[in-house]
Parts: structure tokens; C-alpha cells; sequence
């Protein structure tokens, strides 16, 4: 700016510089010039009256080249009105031509007097002349040579540049001065309080303005920080991982819970999400999301599968970034792939009896069993069906116990409930020489009763189902600090440690045909887990090879 006002009034000085230069030059001349005029006619006035006084013998007195006191090089000739000349100051008359054919010879001798320029043919001289007519018809001129403006100016040149130099190199340091002058105080303003400037009154709007956008400006950042407040405060508590990227992959906000899925720390914003997350799965999702708008892919991080859904942002039109949200799934998977699993094994367990059904009816249908084998083919076809019967009945007992379908709970005498479960299945116990015992208090629990005989039930028949002839199952019922316990302990075969965390599982046994050969289905111990978890209570596990089998089922108080 400085610069620029530099340049500026130094333009207008040296402008101004040369029109003055101009303009006072050509008054000059023009003063000049209307005073050579009237000295012109001064003299030739005075001449006039000397010729007329004393002819030809007056202007021999004067010398040539012929010099009044105020106009050099005066030129006096005069012409007889034939137009011969009769005396010239600087040639001899003999030597002139005829100048009747002159202009201001013509107009003098018509009009009395004659005045006129003519310019020489380089145009840098003229020559001014007047002519009058004398009382005896004769004419007397005068004439003086001068320089032209163009010419005048050519020989001053000199001194023309040295004034004008000296005078741009005066306008130049003035100018700059000025120009810093004019700049200090726009220097000096201060833009944090526009309105308590003082240095020009026309900035005085200029500066309004600035104090109102300032304000504007202000309200808008207090708003973008409380917005920016609450986003925070929402992405950090939330459970699922939030990442914010741009249109290159860089990360531009990323949440606790996305920190902690990519083992990130807060220093990662700025940085691409590539050094982030090295795995090329979760980066061509966000590529894909880019180009497509929203992608989706599960991954396994920190032991754990995340959904990860990734979605485009758009601004103006046009694809900006993209948002990345993180699900914790693994819960949901898990359930899937069970889901899935027992599926199959349904179709499986279900298949096995079915076949065997089918394979002794058609043996019967085409006679081929011999009278005497009938009733084991009979009996075969009936333990299957009833086999049959049992699985149904325990997979709708876990779809019921799966869909959380439960009646409603009330207080129940776990004792009560122990000694009529041993009653149903001491006829079975018997056959095999095996002693029940219930033992304990009347202790009551919240639940649902058909659920916990239920429990009892697979608990003491799978007690009966793995034990020794003549071995025993013993049933309790008792109140610890923690809560109530019913534990139902056997002699049978027990279940090998590498076993026993999975004879929860849906379909798990130790031993098949022996779990077959009993009319187990796979499902019973499920059932428990899933009672117990019903009603919050723990189950635990004691066996070993051989060495009999305890489990426990703790109810913790206030739990249920
Ligand atoms: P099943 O219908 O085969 O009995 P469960 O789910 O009730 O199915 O039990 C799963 C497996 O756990 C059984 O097949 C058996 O191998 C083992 N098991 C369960 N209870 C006992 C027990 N009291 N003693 C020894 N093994 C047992």
C-alpha cells in the first residue's frame, strides 16, 4: 500500500510538474511575444516618423545589423508602392526583388497598416512583421526574427531536465514521506477493538463493520465450541467406536471406544487411518463407502468381532469423508453360530432314531423278521420313538428357555421340589440298585417351578444315568453366606476335566452310546445352564475320572 501511494503522488507530482512546466512556458511566450507585438509597432511608429522626417538619410544613420533598444534584430525595409524596394537595413535595396506581390505590402498600401507571421520552412523560426503606409504612398516594415515555442523549448532542454530531475528526485523523498505518513496510523490500527481507532474518520464505517463481524464472528465460535462440547460428550460416552475421516482416510475425530478397538491414542487425529489400522479389510470397506456410500465388514480385533459400518459424508454435492461406526457383535455372533450348530445337530439327532424306525418297520412291512424277533424290532421302534419324544420335547424347552417364554415366578420349597423329582425317578433308580437320598431345610427361592423340577430332574437323572450299579446319588438343600445351594452328587463315572467346561454345550456328550443307550439327547445339562442362568444362579462343577460327579447350583441371595 505504501508503495502504492508512493507511486501515486509522485505520478501526480511529476504530472503537475510538467503541465506547469508547460502551461508557464507557453504564457511566457505568449507575454513575450504580445509584448514583442507592441514593440514592433512601437518602433515602427517612431520609424515611420523619422523616414517621413528625414526619407532614406534617416535610416542610413542606423546601423545594421539595425538594434532598437528593447527588440534584437529588428529588420527595417522600405518599399516604394510599385513595390521597389528603396532601402533595407540588412541587404542592399539593388539586391531585393519586387515586393509589390507581398501580403502585408498589399494590405498596407490598401488598408494603411499590415501586421502577420510567417514560420520559416524547419518551423523553428518565425518572423514577425508590421508594415504601414507613409503619407507620400510608400511603405515602411518592420520585421524580427524569433524562435518558435518547439525550438525555444529544444534550447532550454538543458536546464528543463536538470529542473525536472532535481524536482522528481524532491517529489520522490516528499512522496515517500507522505506516503509513510499516510500509511503509520492503518499501521497502527487496532483490529481487536475496531471501534476505538481514531486515525481517519472515513475508516470510520469500514471499522463499524469489522466491530460487527468480530461479534458475529465471536457468537459463531461460541457456538461451534458448544456444538463441538456436546459432540464430544456424546462420542466419548458412547460404547461403540466412532471415527471420523476425511476424504483422504486422514482421521479427523476419534472416539474412547474406538481408541481402545485400534489400540490408538488421541495423538493418531491428523494421521491416516491406514498407520491406524495396518488390516486391508477395514480400509477398502472405507474406500468402498468413498465411491459407493456405505460399506459394511466384520473383523476380529483385541479377541473380539466388530460390525463395522461406514457410511459417506457429503458436502455440497459431493463425497467429503466418511464416518466409521464400530459393534461390538461378538455376543450376536456367537448366538448365530450356535444357532447355526444346532441346527444341524437337530436335523442330525432327529435323523438317527427316524432311520432306525423306518429301517425295522420296513424289515416287519416285508416279513423278513422272524416271529420270534418281532417284539425286539417292536421294541426298538418304540425306545426310538420315545427318544424322539424326549429330544422334542428338550429342543422346545430350550427354544422356550432361548425365546426367554417363562411362566411366572413364585416362591418354591427347593426340598419339596428335590424329593418329588427323586420320587419320579426312584422306580429307575431301583432298577439298577442305585440308593437316592434328599437331605437339607425347607429353604425357599424365587422361580419358576416347572423350570427349577425341571432342573432337578436332568441333574438326578443324569446322576442315575452315569453311575455304577449299586452306586448312590445324594441330593442337598443348604443356605451359605452367598446363598442357597442344592448339590446333587453321585458315585457314577465322572467326567474328565478336559470335559467338563463343555458338557454344557448343546449336544455335547462324553460318551455317545452310552448317553444313547440311556435315552440321553444331548440337551439336558444345556437346559440346566440355562435355568440357572434364568434365575442368576451359579453352577459348579466337581468330577473327575472315576470319581463321581457334584454339582452345585448356587442361588445368591437377592439375586433372583
Ligand atoms: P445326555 O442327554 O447325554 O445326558 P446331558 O446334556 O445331560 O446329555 O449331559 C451331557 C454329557 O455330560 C453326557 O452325555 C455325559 O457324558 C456327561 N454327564 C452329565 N452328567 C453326568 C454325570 N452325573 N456323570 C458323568 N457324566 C455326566
Amino acid at each position: 500500500m505504501t508503495k502504492k501511494i508512493f507511486r501515486s503522488i509522485l505520478l501526480a507530482a511529476v504530472s503537475v510538474l510538467l503541465a506547469s512546466l508547460v502551461i508557464i512556458m507557453g504564457c511566457l511566450y505568449d507575454y513575450y511575444r504580445n509584448v514583442q507585438e507592441k514593440q514592433l509597432r512601437d518602433e515602427l511608429r517612431l520609424a515611420s516618423y523619422g523616414v517621413e522626417a528625414g526619407g532614406s538619410g534617416y535610416l542610413e544613420q542606423l546601423a545594421s545589423p539595425y538594434r532598437f533598444a528593447s527588440v534584437a534584430d529588428c529588420r527595417l525595409t522600405w518599399i516604394a508602392a510599385d513595390g521597389k524596394v528603396l532601402f533595407d537595413t540588412h541587404v542592399p535595396a539593388a539586391e531585393m526583388e519586387n515586393h509589390s506581390d507581398r501580403v502585408e505590402i498589399r494590405e498596407a498600401l490598401a488598408e494603411g497598416e499590415s501586421e502577420g507571421v510567417r514560420y520559416s520552412q524547419t518551423l523553428t523560426e518565425r518572423t514577425l512583421y508590421c508594415a504601414q503606409r507613409l503619407s507620400d504612398g510608400t511603405v515602411l516594415r518592420i520585421s524580427i526574427s524569433q524562435l518558435t515555442v518547439f525550438a525555444l523549448a529544444m534550447g532550454m532542454l538543458q536546464p528543463i531536465l536538470l529542473t525536472a530531475i532535481i524536482a522528481a528526485i524532491l517529489s520522490a523523498l516528499l512522496a515517500h514521506r507522505m506516503a509513510k505518513s499516510i500509511v503509520a496510523p492503518l499501521d497502527r490500527l487496532d483490529l481487536d477493538r475496531p471501534l476505538e481507532n481514531d486515525a481517519y474518520e472515513e475508516l470510520s464505517p469500514l471499522l463499524g463493520r469489522i466491530h460487527q463481524q468480530h461479534r458475529q464472528i465471536e457468537a459463531q465460535l461460541r457456538e461451534l465450541g458448544r456444538k463441538t462440547e456436546e459432540f464430544e460428550q456424546i462420542t466419548e460416552n458412547m460404547g461403540e467406536g466412532l471415527v471420523l475421516l476425511d476424504g483422504k482416510g486422514v482421521v479427523l475425530s476419534i472416539n474412547p471406544a474406538a481408541r481402545t478397538i485400534f489400540h490408538a491414542d488421541s495423538a493418531c487425529v491428523g494421521q491416516e487411518f491406514l498407520v491406524i489400522d495396518r488390516d486391508h479389510t477395514i480400509n477398502l470397506a472405507v474406500q468402498t463407502a468413498l465411491e459407493r456410500g456405505h460399506s459394511e465388514v466384520r473383523a476380529v480385533r483385541n479377541d473380539r468381532e466388530y460390525q463395522f459400518d461406514i457410511s459417506q459424508i457429503t458436502a455440497d454435492g459431493a463425497a467429503a469423508g466418511t464416518v466409521l461406526l464400530a459393534f461390538d457383535v461378538t455376543e450376536q455372533a456367537a448366538a448365530e453360530r450356535s444357532r447355526r450348530e444346532f441346527t444341524a445337530n437337530v436335523s442330525h439327532e432327529l435323523k438317527t432314531p427316524l432311520q432306525s424306525i423306518m429301517g425295522s418297520a420296513e424289515l416287519l412291512e416285508n416279513g423278513l423278521v422272524k416271529q420270534e424277533d418281532v417284539p425286539q424290532f417292536v421294541g426298538v421302534i418304540r425306545t426310538e420313538a420315545a427318544r424322539l419324544v424326549t429330544l422334542v420335547e428338550d429342543i422346545i424347552h430350550l427354544s422356550q428357555l432361548d425365546e426367554g417364554i417363562a411362566p411366572a415366578k413364585e416362591q418354591v420349597n427347593l426340598l419339596e421340589l428335590a424329593d418329588s423329582a427323586v420320587s419320579a425317578l426312584r422306580e429307575r433308580a431301583e432298577e439298577r440298585h442305585i440308593g437316592l437320598s434328599v437331605s437339607g431345610e425347607n429353604l425357599m427361592v424365587d422361580g419358576v417351578r416347572s423350570f427349577l423340577y425341571e432342573m432337578l430332574y436332568n441333574l438326578i437323572d443324569n446322576a442315575i444315568k452315569y453311575n455304577i450299579d449299586g452306586g448312590r446319588v445324594e441330593l442337598s438343600v443348604s443356605a451359605g453366606d452367598t446363598g442357597i445351594t442344592v448339590s446333587v452328587k453321585d458315585t457314577g463315572i465322572g467326567i474328565p476335566p478336559e470335559y467338563q467346561a463343555r458338557v454344557f454345550e448343546r449336544f455335547f456328550r462324553v460318551d455317545k452310546s452310552r448317553s444313547k443307550a440311556s435315552g440321553g439327547t444331548g440337551l439336558g445339562l444345556s437346559i440346566v445352564k440355562h435355568i440357572a442362568q434364568y434365575h442368576h444362579a451359579e453352577i459348579k462343577l466337581h468330577s473327575g475320572n472315576g470319581r463321581g460327579t457334584i454339582i452345585e447350583i448356587l442361588f445368591a441371595i437377592g439375586e433372583m
